[in-house]
């Protein structure tokens, strides 16, 4: 079977993290090196794959929703292969659930298979019945194929799993234990995307801080954010999650004088209360979060503070959430990404006493969310006047008329200017408006 421009075509949908965005264009990569072209609509693919995430019940039900609609499709279009990939097959019992529920599917590949595509495809093409790759004999990735043409912003992995069992989270169970790149095999990835064209590298991992103790010449994450400065033709990095517990004053204290490593924290709290710190086994308390913030603000004063934060994790009490909107005002974070908790099958939160009702737990979601998003505003308000340094990306989503760019602090901006000229170019801008999520400004005259 062929799409309409001939070839085989493949079409994936991706739920959930960065995490599994990247695993979605590494396997996009492999099979275009096999022959496949993607297609957006998965009714014109020859192979679709749903990437899932398990990180909450929604994003779950979601899934099997989407294989419901797939069987139509696969019905309409006999000969089509449909597979699951992503965190979903790793958790206990899930391929079976997988298998009772999508009966249609043609394959199923866990989070360490990313790189066996062709293969696992290849005895899928010829089975009788759904061939299942999910392992838990977890290893470190060759590295992914570059891609056909490198992005302005890429992605790069620098570590899978994770070691921390924090008590409300899945990924260790999906993800495995951590286990590193080695530094020089990463530098070589970055390398080569800046020779195609890439100016800013985001650096992935479960928690990226902690890169680099399992390594057999164990280095530290700052190691590797050193080497990196050190690549000519690359302008900004990121890097996406660190966990407060492992940021270490050195780690500060480089980002404070790096050429590249962008002046953006992203340090996820989950909460502002000590004991239910304690009950999540974060490794760090509210004081030691705090005084990690005012390092960074001391180190790197232009610096944006960004946070995840779970409400009505089990036992919450209202005095303990209290502690969160409190944090969130002693740090006035720039931004906040806020969830209600959800028991996850398998961790040890999900068999805790005193499961917190929904309703309390939406209720404090809502309350959360109106003090961090006035904090937000109030944060990108404040840069009314500045000029700031936009890496400008293209049209605006909202606005294809105007550019749209972010500023080193992560803040997208949205200005008129000419895209021939502009775009892929750093461009400083006067910032004249802003709302919670968005800057508006005018380029400065060359
Ligand atoms: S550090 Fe992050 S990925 Fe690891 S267990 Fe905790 S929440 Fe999950």
């Amino acid at each position: 079977m062929g799409g309409p421009e001939g070839g085989r075509t493949a079409h994936i949908i991706t739920y959930g993290c960065q995490m599994n965005a990247h695993d979605s264009d590494v396997v996009m990569r492999t099979l275009e090196g096999l022959g496949y072209r993607g297609v957006d609509r998965p009714d014109e693919a020859d192979l679709i794959l749903v990437n899932t995430c398990c990180v909450r019940d929604s994003a779950e039900e979601h899934a099997f929703g989407k294989l419901g609609e797939l069987r139509r499709v696969k019905e309409r279009r006999p000969g089509t292969l449909l597979g699951v990939m992503g965190c979903l097959p790793q958790e206990p019992e899930a391929v079976e659930r997988l298998l009772r529920r999508a009966p249609h599917l043609d394959l199923v590949l866990g989070t360490n298979q990313v790189g066996e595509i062709g293969e696992i495809l290849a005895e899928a093409e010829s089975a009788r019945g759904p061939v299942v790759h999910v392992t838990e004999d977890w290893f470190t990735p060759p590295p992914p194929p570059p891609p056909r043409q490198a992005p302005l912003k890429a992605y790069v992995n620098i570590s899978f799993g994770c070691d921390n069992w924090c008590t409300f989270c899945i990924v260790p169970h999906t993800r495995g234990p951590e286990r590193s790149r080695p530094l020089e095999e990463i530098v070589a990835e970055v390398r080569a995307l800046v020779a195609g064209g890439t100016r800013e590298v985001t650096l992935l991992g479960q928690n990226v801080n902690s890169y680099g103790h399992d390594l057999a010449r164990p280095v530290a994450f700052q190691d590797l954010l050193a080497a990196l400065d050190g690549i000519e033709g690359l302008w900004r990095v990121r890097y996406t999650s660190p966990h407060p517990a492992d940021f270490t004053p050195e780690l500060v204290a480089f980002i404070a004088r790096s050429r590249t490593v962008c002046p953006q924290f992203h340090m996820p709290a989950q909460s502002g209360s000590d004991s239910v710190l304690m009950r999540m086994e974060r490794g760090y308390t509210r004081a030691r979060y705090l005084s990690l913030v005012a390092a960074i603000r001391r180190e790197v004063p232009e610096a944006a503070i960004s946070t995840d934060l779970i409400v009505g994790f089990p036992g919450e009490t209202e005095e303990e959430f209290a502690d969160t909107l409190s944090l969130c005002e002693e740090v006035g974070f720039d931004r906040a990404h806020t969830f209600m908790y959800s028991p996850r099958r398998g961790t040890k939160a999900a068999a805790m006493p005193d499961q917190i009702p929904l309703f309390v737990k939406r209720q404090r979601l809502h309350r959360l969310n109106a003090v961090t998003d006035r904090l937000s505003r109030e944060r990108n308000e404040a840069e009314v006047g500045r000029v700031r340094e936009v890496l400008v990306e293209g049209p605006s989503k909202k606005d294809p008329k105007r550019l749209s760019g972010r500023t080193p602090q992560n803040r997208i901006v949205v200005f008129e200017g000419d895209p021939e000229r502009w775009v892929g170019r750093v461009v400083p801008v006067r910032i004249t408006a802003a709302n919670t999520w968005t800057l508006f400004g005018e380029p400065m005259p060359a």
